[in-house]
């Protein structure tokens, strides 16, 4: 029995599923989840003392790579100084400014703990400034596992097949319209039918959820039409593209500009963070300016603004996004060569610093019914065919895999190695 067999068993008796959340669990490829004892750099290290290439990246946050030693610097000053005090501290103003400057839609801020506070707090706020309850979602897209959110989502979801949670009131449900992502006339239609009754869309601009999906040209600019029309609030939830897609996140690299915007992962550089903002008209609407109310006791906790703000200034490096996305370009490519070089159909997408392959016969997946088409089996054959050669990637289908700054050629070369004598096995 290895290690990490010996550790979910027990983990097993204590922790639902052994983890603490869901997708760790390997139910989407089988065997058992490996648990880690120590990241460096690109890899991680199992119990078993093997090494892993990491595509994970703790889900997004590790764009620098695993025990960045400025990040290590900022959080151990940090610790000496407080680890928390429930009340203001200059950090917070520092890295509010530095969210503004990266964020231009941004002009108003506010930390909270998760993406999911991030993306519930906006779709509260959204609604508290229209004053009205519906609110739009795409099929596949996941949000945080917020009530309103969990219809149709995507993740660990639709990983798990429950795509829509028990739980949630129908009286609740019902107010989430879901359309199909990437489909500019369902938007219009549903517009055109009730567009003055939604408070709100929220989007992931390019899907992570249900792999990796671009938007196709024209869609996330419709959104912002249509938005403008019916006075709805469109927010972009950039909890995984937000500072990975390009340095203003994917608003940034696709040139258009949402009302709010939902931030996780890497603005918390490793440690619990999450934020929204947008513009001041609707910011100025949240409690103690306004009535919306929203709160947290570790809202803006200093080692997590700590890890943020050292991130953050990290990747505002001239060139970092450049260069991780032609690291991320090379990955998508080796992946490609390798199932093209062994005759295995397979789509590769990305988007800067994330990517996603599809075990499919088409040259693009721009839709969610296609991507709940591609071959499952194989997807769970490579899957752990690669975890034997020392490549973890995402255990899931529907999740989009990450690069960070970390990566060498020489790992990305072993990746596509690897890939290709997986792939000859499928
Ligand atoms: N939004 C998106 C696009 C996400 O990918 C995630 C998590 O993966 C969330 C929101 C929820 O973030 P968290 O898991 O930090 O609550």
């Amino acid at each position: 029995m290895t290690q990490s067999e010996t550790l979910f068993e027990q983990a097993q008796k204590y922790i639902p599923g052994g983890v603490n959340s869901p997708v760790r669990a390997f139910r989407g490829v089988g065997g058992t989840p490996l648990f880690f004892k120590h990241a460096d750099g690109a890899y991680l290290y199992d119990e078993d003392d093997r090494r892993y290439i990491d595509y994970i990246g703790s889900w997004g946050p590790m764009i620098l790579g695993h025990g960045n030693q400025i990040i290590k610097d900022a959080l151990h000053a940090q610790v000496d100084q407080g680890i928390g005090y429930g009340a203001p501290t200059a950090i917070e103003t520092e890295m509010a400014k530095k969210v503004c400057e990266l964020v231009p839609s941004i002009d108003l801020v506010r930390m909270v703990n998760s993406g999911t506070e991030a993306t519930m707090s906006t779709v509260r706020l959204a609604r508290g400034y229209t004053g009205r309850d519906k609110i739009v979602k795409f099929e596949g897209c996941y949000h945080g596992h917020v009530d309103s959110l969990l219809v149709k989502a995507g993740s660990g979801a639709l990983t798990l097949g429950v795509p829509n949670s028990p739980g949630i009131p129908a009286s609740l449900a019902e107010h989430t319209l879901t359309l199909a992502f990437n489909d500019i006339e369902s938007v219009r239609e549903t517009f055109a039918k009730m567009g003055d009754e939604i408070a709100a869309i929220i989007v992931e601009p390019v899907a992570g959820n249900m792999n990796c999906i671009p938007p196709v040209p024209g869609f996330l600019e419709a959104l912002r039409e249509v938005c403008d029309e019916h006075g709805t609030v469109l927010i972009f939830d950039e909890v995984m593209t937000g500072f990975r897609v390009a340095l203003g996140g994917a608003q940034e690299f696709y040139g258009v500009t949402p009302d709010l915007t939902a931030l996780g992962k890497v603005i918390g550089g490793g440690l619990p963070v999450g934020a929204f903002g947008g513009k001041r008209e609707i910011m100025e609407h949240i409690s103690p300016l306004g009535p919306v109310y929203q709160a947290g006791t570790l809202s803006g906790n200093p080692l997590a603004m700590c890890a943020g703000l050292a991130t953050l200034n990290a990747i505002s490096e001239p060139g970092f996004h450049d260069r991780l996305t032609e690291k991320t370009n090379a990955v998508r490519d080796g992946l490609k060569e390798a199932a093209d070089s062994t005759g295995v159909p397979l789509a590769v997408q990305s988007a800067g610093a994330m990517f996603g392959f599809f075990f499919a016969d088409a040259p693009k997946i721009t839709r969610f019914d296609q991507v709940v088409a591609c071959d499952a089996e194989r997807f769970k054959k490579f899957f752990q065919g690669m975890l034997k050669e020392g490549v973890y990637l995402a255990p899931s289908a529907f999740e989009a895999s990450f690069t960070s700054a970390a990566l060498t050629d020489d790992d990305i070369r072993q990746t596509t190695e690897a890939a290709r004598r997986v792939m000859k096995t499928l």
